[in-house]
């Protein structure tokens, strides 16, 4: 039974997200509670408007229905398990607000010691505590959530109210927000339209003097023509309107490892050369010619043979690009999501085997692997950061470690980049100096055939679905930065402030 549950669990885990099903489980009892025979009196609202309830940090169970308050008990719990997490993740190395309790603490910078990894073990990291009482109210005027006796809470009501709970967290210190591009910000292979909502509150950010980048899987070299012909529309929102100078030059693109700062004089994209931002430890395998062509290499040729079992080849087409490879359908051909995912899940579990292999020969040559563990007496540390991090520190000369790269499904088509959005998104936090609380990426691809998941190691983020609830998700933002005081000088500043 417990192989074939794990069996089940391994296949499926690709489709779910591990905290979300968590909340979801945990938020079947005040279901259940409320369905329950002679439950009606628990769904009269009490007298408190929803408005002062929403603006409290923590809604008092009296003020609002049983019904309700079932709700609120749960998702405080969870609000609490989520502080508690911080704590332990936190080492201690920035100065935050708690700073002090840190000290305090022998077991800082062990997440693995928190309540909530103990319940949910690949829990990751949060850079923010979230106001989820809050966020429920909010969502549950427009969803009808604690009113439902037949429709349980569901996978996106929790989604939405993870998504409205992390606005509220991050507004007050909000210095970069980073967009993925198709189904975030334009419909799939579309371009930016000029008629987008998104455009004007896209502008609404930069006036507050937020930076602003869109990072895409979108490589098109240095080049910036392509990436102005797909965001024609939003420059030519910029190039009308009466933002400062200074404002509009916080916008960019980075498309895969190309970045590019908009010039509000020239009215184009301006192409940075890599060697002023980037990190030494990026340099370091970003320069490894012959280990690249390599990962490249066998991606290729695994995908090439997965298509060929599952008799797509006569349907697609294989690119290879300078730090790419990927697989599209022929015209008039269109792949099932299972296809895509096959393919990009197949192909991160065959590059993974062979860059741990390879760090496993690597240590073993070095004369850095425990005996027990190089002869395969025991379980190899390879695939435990940790573990290899403290081995190869101990290592006279650099061990080479593997290439970060992510392989997955792009909705249409599947891509093998080398790099990713992790280091993508850290790469502009280390050049414009935001720390992972200050810093908030929305993306619509966060399973783990998703391009955006490995954001979540560097910043908060926004799970969306489509533009439209990209546009939601910002109407809210922006209405929060409006109130936001006017502090820190001239680098923010509220929505409205004068130029
Ligand atoms: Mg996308």
């Amino acid at each position: 039974m417990s192989s074939l549950y794990s069996i089940n669990y391994h296949l499926r885990a690709h489709k779910r997200d591990t905290f979300i099903e968590f909340i979801k489980s945990l938020l079947l009892t005040p279901f259940v509670l409320n369905t329950r025979p002679g439950a009606d009196d628990d769904f009269a609202d009490p007298a408190a408007s929803a408005d002062s309830l929403m603006d409290a940090d923590a809604p008092a169970a009296g003020a609002v229905s049983p019904s309700v308050a079932r709700y609120l008990e749960v998702l405080g719990c969870i609000e609490d398990l989520i502080q508690d997490h911080i704590l332990h993740s936190d080492n201690g190395s920035r100065a935050t607000s708690y700073s002090v309790l840190m000290e305090a603490r022998p077991d800082s910078g062990v997440p693995e010691l928190s309540r909530l990894s103990s319940l949910v073990p690949s829990i990751g990291r949060f850079f923010t505590s979230l106001p989820l009482r809050t966020a429920f109210l909010e969502q549950n005027a427009a969803r009808s959530i604690a009113g439902r006796r037949s429709v349980p809470p569901s996978f996106n009501d929790i989604r939405h109210i993870l998504n409205f709970a992390q606005i509220r967290a991050i507004a007050p210190t909000l210095k970069l927000i980073t967009f993925d591009g198709d189904m975030t910000l334009y419909a799939d292979g579309a371009d930016f339209a000029r008629d987008s909502q998104l455009v004007q509150l896209l502008l609404s950010l930069l006036r507050a003097r937020i930076h602003v980048a869109i990072v895409t899987a979108a490589g098109y070299g240095s080049d910036p023509t392509r990436y102005e012909g797909r965001l024609s529309g939003l420059l030519e929102g910029f190039r009308v309107s009466d933002l400062d100078n200074d404002s509009l030059s916080q916008f960019y693109v980075l498309g895969g490892n190309y970045l590019f700062r908009y010039d509000p004089r020239t009215h184009h994209l301006v192409y940075i050369p890599e060697e002023t931002y980037q990190t030494e430890s990026v340099r370091r395998w970003s320069t490894a010619t012959s280990r690249i062509k390599k990962i490249l290499d066998v991606a290729e040729s695994h995908l090439t043979k997965r298509a060929r079992e599952m008799h797509l080849t006569h349907r697609i087409t294989i690119l290879r690009k300078d730090r790419a490879v990927g697989v599209y359908c022929k015209p008039g051909e269109k792949l099932t999501r299972e296809q895509l995912d096959e393919l990009a899940l197949s192909t991160q579990q065959r590059i993974h085997h062979m860059q741990h292999l390879q760090l496993h020969e690597n240590l073993q040559r070095s004369g850095l692997l425990p005996t027990e563990v190089a002869s395969g007496a025991s379980t190899p540390i390879l695939g435990k950061r940790l573990s290899v991090t403290a081995v190869t520190g101990a290592a006279a000369a650099p061990v080479e470690l593997p290439i970060p790269f992510c392989a997955f499904n792009g909705g249409s088509d599947v891509w093998v980049d080398i790099g990713n959005k992790l280091i993508g998104v850290g790469m502009l936090q280390e050049m414009l100096g935001c720390a992972g609380r200050e810093t908030l990426h929305v993306g619509d691809q966060f399973l783990s055939t998703g391009n955006d998941i490995a954001t979540r190691r560097a910043c908060c983020t926004t799970w969306i679905t489509s533009p439209e609830e990209t546009a939601q998700v910002l109407t809210q933002l922006t209405d929060l930065l409006r109130k936001r005081p006017a502090v820190d000088g001239p680098d923010r500043r509220p929505l409205g402030a004068g130029k």
